[in-house]
């Protein structure tokens, strides 16, 4: 029987989009950079569904796309236009499996929205730490599958912190029953690793166990600002020292970033004291009753660390920081193209790197504009450029291979990473093949060779081909 015509008997209407017009939207990543096509996009509702349908593709030899959310920033979502494929989106397998509030963990499956999973956890007094702007989007399988961070990464970690068991179905269609519950395991390899952070090439998640953490009772919320990211650093090593783990996350925001906020969100209000060059929005977490404004942060100014601090009296106003944080990559699209990195370096290695590479990049382009945000707090930085207004986009958009080479031999330097937390995608591919270690990139492929003899796992993600 032809392809379709086998989907057509499996699955229902409502379950499979053929046609052009409605499979548009999922063929198409969020920044619109990557047009793909695909010859299904198909709604599976249980696991076994998706096994069904991953035997299908395999005797058809149709490469499968899994797409969740399709919040992904470097185009790991959307087909490959010249590779006959088909989406897998995991949306309409939802299910909340199992709650046990006395092991601290919840199994969902994994279209699970992270904003859903984050308030049910609430309702039973739990916190699921993981938060990002895309969290009203982003679903718990696309979540593990980039190892996404976030900006509590400081205090509990990123994805991979969170589970304890995975369920995925392999290239070969068969289903892996991996949703253990336990946090003590020393049976041999860990398989689930290998899914966290594969961008679905080496099989489709579809369920996942993971842990809760106790709910705090209180959180303070500080818009600083600062002159010098030296001094962020400092005021982050300065806090450390002081409340440790109560520092629940530590983002900066140039002022460029804030420019655009304002210019593009205008309702967005920007606290008065974000004329200097850094904002910095502290988080500190409690086991106690809501505490006064802290008295450590007098202690910062004192010090000479940061130049003043705003405590947001109540709720409202912390939810008012954290959404001008979260309007920043808004801001970005809104403005237009950008040249966009996402790297880790250590900590104390951030002030000397951003000095460094914006010089550089001034060097090769004259007055560019440097947007950098992030979770200091982890090392991470948004590191992304605009074209000077003198300059055509066109011939800025012609110079990104020049600049990321600028920018990664420079992350290499100091032994960072290209992808902190967004993954490689179809993005990064080359710059995958050109930075890592051979050693681990040969592991690499012959991990997905393993585990996907025919390719047909989301091929053209992450590594190549299996030849290359
Ligand atoms: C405004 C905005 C803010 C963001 N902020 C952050 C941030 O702070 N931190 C961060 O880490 N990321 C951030 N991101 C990136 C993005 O939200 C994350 O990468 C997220 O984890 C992707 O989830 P998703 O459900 O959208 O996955 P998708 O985009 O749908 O998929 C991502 C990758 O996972 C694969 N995949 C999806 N589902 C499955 C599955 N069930 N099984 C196997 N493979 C699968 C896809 O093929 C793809 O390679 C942001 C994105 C936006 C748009």
């Amino acid at each position: 029987m032809p392809f379709i015509e086998e989907l057509q008997s499996y699955f229902s209407d409502s379950q499979l989009l053929l046609n052009d017009a409605d499979r548009k939207s999922f063929e198409v990543d969020w920044r619109g950079r990557y047009q793909g096509s695909s010859l299904a996009v198909v709604f599976p509702k249980s696991v076994v569904e998706v096994s069904w349908l991953v035997q299908c593709c395999r005797r058809h030899q149709i490469a499968i796309v899994p797409q969740s959310g399709n919040t992904s920033l470097c185009g790991g979502s959307v087909p490959i236009p010249t590779i006959p494929s088909i989406i897998v989106n995991l949306s309409k397998l939802n299910a909340i499996r199992k709650i046990d509030l006395d092991n601290n963990t919840l199994t969902v499956e994994s279209g699970v929205i992270l904003e859903t999973l984050s308030t049910l956890a609430r309702q039973h007094n739990r916190l699921f730490p993981l938060s990002m702007a895309s969290e009203g989007s982003a679903q718990i399988g696309g979540i593990i599958s980039t190892n996404a961070g976030g900006t509590a990464v400081i205090r509990y970690g990123n994805m991979r912190s969170h589970i304890l068991g995975l369920e995925v179905v392999l290239a070969n269609g068969e289903i892996w029953n991996g949703l253990s519950e336990l946090r003590k395991n020393n049976t041999g390899y860990d398989l689930k690793q290998l899914f966290i952070g594969a961008e679905g090439t080496l099989g489709i998640i579809t369920a996942a166990t993971l842990t809760l953490s106790p709910l705090p009772k209180s959180r303070e919320v500080y818009w600083l600002s600062t002159d010098t990211l030296k001094n962020a650093v400092n005021t982050l090593t300065f806090l450390k020292e002081r409340v440790g783990e109560q520092i629940s996350a530590f983002e900066i925001l140039s002022s460029e970033c804030l420019r655009l906020v304002k210019k593009h969100f205008p309702q967005q209000l920007v606290p008065e004291n974000s004329q200097h060059n850094w904002a910095i929005l502290v988080e500190l977490e409690h086991f106690n009753e809501q505490p006064e404004p802290n008295a450590l942060f007098i202690d910062c100014i004192e010090q000479d660390l940061i130049k003043d601090a705003i405590y947001a009296i109540n709720e409202q106003q912390q939810q008012q920081f954290w959404a001008i944080r979260e309007h920043i990559p808004l801001a970005e699209k809104s403005e237009g193209f950008s040249i966009k990195h996402d790297i880790s370096l250590p900590i104390s290695a951030l002030p000397e790197f951003v000095e460094k590479a914006v010089a550089r990049v001034n060097a090769l382009v004259p007055g560019v504009i440097n947007v950098c945000f992030g979770h200091l707090g982890d090392g991470n930085l948004h590191f992304n450029f605009t074209n000077p207004s003198s300059l055509d986009k066109e011939v800025f958009l012609s110079l990104t291979p020049s600049i990321n080479t600028l920018i990664y031999d420079l992350v290499a330097e100091y032994q960072g990473s290209l992808s902190a937390e967004h993954g490689i995608g179809q993005l990064k591919i080359k710059d995958l093949q050109k930075y890592k270690d051979p050693v681990e990139l040969a592991l690499m492929k012959t991990i997905k060779v393993a585990l996907d003899p025919t390719n047909i796992m989301n091929p053209g993600k992450l590594l190549t081909s299996h030849s290359s």
